[in-house]
């Protein structure tokens, strides 16, 4: 058995700037403590789960390979294993023991909550010291809501911390290899545009929406168009730590507090910028807010929030019926141009704005009348951004099962003449529809067949006809949903939940 080491383990917070756990390894060493190992950790059970993809893994190698020359750069080195926890830890500790591990907690799913529990158990019986820090604004075991956003405010504004200026490292401990996606089993699949992972690619993606993209956020966010540039896109990163949270929290309240002075001195060039960095910034909040939810109550990944809507959808079709739809809406054959674009487009680049993600959730939920956890599954393995506590949580509230939020039913019909007017989106994600011209995007099969035939898009034929009748099925979910919300149960667990999740700073307003 060699000497000891600190294990700093590393899990959504791939990077070396903002690092406490990183840091706190640091200073021991330079104070005579025991080297560290940077370590990362690829799960072949985290992999098996259906939410985890190829394009995410991808992602996070290159956020390994970007922080491994980070810490290279300061006399260090990044260690990497493939296997289970605790076995890896096990089998480390007994070629270097663990003096400490440290690391930053994380808000997971079933996968990871399930794996800490196990590490803890591990720690206990070794006696290792495990050492968490929090990265973001969620609380464990939080026993109200009351006080949340002032306690979310006061972290963010803590100092930032630079990258150590040297990691020291043992010599002779194996650095480990990346794995390949077929060797932990993973489907492969690449996306197109793909945002690069790294700490530096996060942190020219922040930079370059607070100075140059986000002028038009506040506007450009709604549409699928705009939103592409005009959206941070900082998702992916903030989703595994390649920036932390606080500095994002940090840069935009600084560009905010700059953005004033200017107009307050008659130099603001584009008063756009206000509204779009004040909106930007309660958005940030929301990530928190919504990663609270699931670390309150981890059973809302598979069960509803509000327990009163147990029953509405679970059988509501026979089987087939099911099927049909849920393949219809995950393949972008619904007949709806614009939730088939927003299928295609997420399939194939990862990424959706939020408005579209309400939407075609929403879609399932009340046209198709689906329950979310199927959707959420397919969703969550699209997304790049896949953020277990936002996304479940997002889920539920854009199906109407936390009882707590507005109803939502989003028209494609509407969203169509708003967001995609000139049918740039859904032409460049539906081709078999590129003939049609904008005017008939909204509503396909009313074109006239004449016309259906001359321009060689015939509804039923080359493109879908619509799976439910919009108009209809609204009304009916509609209805289903209001009675559901008056049966006096749900009442009582709407209590319930708003006591336990509700935003207190604005209540009912997400
Ligand atoms: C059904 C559904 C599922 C979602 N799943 C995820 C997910 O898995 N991962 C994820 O990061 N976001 C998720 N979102 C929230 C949101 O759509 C994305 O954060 C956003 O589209 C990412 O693009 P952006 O970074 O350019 O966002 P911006 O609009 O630029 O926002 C900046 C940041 O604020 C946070 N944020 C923005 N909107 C929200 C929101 N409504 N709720 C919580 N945080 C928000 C995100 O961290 C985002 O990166 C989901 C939304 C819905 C409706």
């Amino acid at each position: 058995m060699g000497a000891p080491v600190q294990v700093v383990w590393l899990k959504r917070d791939l990077r070396v700037r903002d690092h406490r756990p990183l840091v706190k390894a640091c200073e021991v060493a330079a104070h005579g403590g025991p080297p560290i190992v940077p370590l990362y950790v690829f799960e072949p059970s985290y992999w098996a789960v259906r939410e985890h993809s190829a394009p995410q893994l991808a992602f996070i190698v290159e956020c390994l390979d970007a922080l491994r020359e980070e810490l290279r750069a300061r006399g260090g080195d990044l260690f990497v294993r493939v296997g289970e926890l605790p076995e890896v830890f096990e089998a480390l500790h007994r070629e270097r023991p663990f003096a400490r591990l440290l690391s930053h907690r994380e808000t997971g799913a079933r996968v990871t909550f399930d794996r800490d529990q196990r590490v803890e158990a591990w720690c206990e019986a070794r006696n290792v010291p495990w050492e968490e820090s929090d990265q973001t604004g969620v609380v464990r075991r939080l026993a109200s809501r009351d006080g949340w956003a002032a306690r979310w405010t006061k972290r963010m504004r803590r100092p930032l911390l630079p990258a150590p200026e040297h990691v020291p490292v043992p010599g002779d401990v194996d650095g480990g290899r990346l794995p390949t996606a077929d060797a932990l089993g993973v489907t492969p699949r690449t996306l197109v545009e793909r945002q690069p992972g790294g700490e530096r690619e996060g942190l020219a993606t922040l930079k370059s929406f607070l100075r140059v993209r986000g002028a038009n956020y506040r506007a450009d966010m709604s549409t699928p168009n705009a939103g592409w540039t005009g959206c941070s896109r900082l998702s992916p990163y903030l989703a595994f730590g390649a920036v932390s949270m606080k500095r994002v929290h940090q840069e935009a309240e600084r560009r905010q507090q700059a953005l004033k002075r200017k107009q307050r001195d008659g130099r603001l060039d584009d008063a756009r910028w206000l509204a779009s960095v004040a909106s930007f910034r309660s958005r940030l909040s929301w990530h928190c807010h919504f990663m609270q939810k699931l670390e309150d109550e981890p059973a809302l990944e598979f069960q509803n929030m509000n327990r009163a809507f147990d029953g509405l959808r679970e059988d509501a079709h026979d089987e087939a019926t099911r099927r049909a739809r849920l393949e219809a809406w995950r393949a972008g054959r619904t007949g709806y141009p614009l939730v088939d674009a927003c299928m295609r487009c997420v399939a194939a680049t990862g990424w959706l704005n939020f408005r579209m993600r309400a939407m075609v959730v929403a879609f399932a939920s009340y046209q198709l009348w689906l329950h979310w956890r199927e959707p959420a599954v397919h969703l969550a393995g699209c997304f790049l951004d896949y953020e277990p506590g936002i996304h479940f949580s997002q889920m539920q509230m854009q199906s109407g099962t936390t009882g707590i939020n507005a109803l939502r039913i989003y028209s494609p019909i509407k969203q169509t003449r708003d967001n995609d007017p000139e049918g740039a989106f859904i032409h460049r994600w539906v081709p078999e529809l590129r003939a049609l011209p904008a005017a008939h995007l909204d509503k396909p099969w009313e074109t006239p067949p004449l016309l259906q035939r001359q321009l060689g898009v015939v509804i039923g034929a080359d493109y879908p006809a619509p799976l439910v009748e919009h108009a209809s099925a609204y009304r009916e979910a509609k209805q289903k949903m209001l009675a559901a919300r008056r049966r006096l149960e749900a009442r009582a667990a709407s209590e319930n939940v708003m006591r336990r999740h509700g935003s207190r700073k604005r209540p009912r307003r997400f």
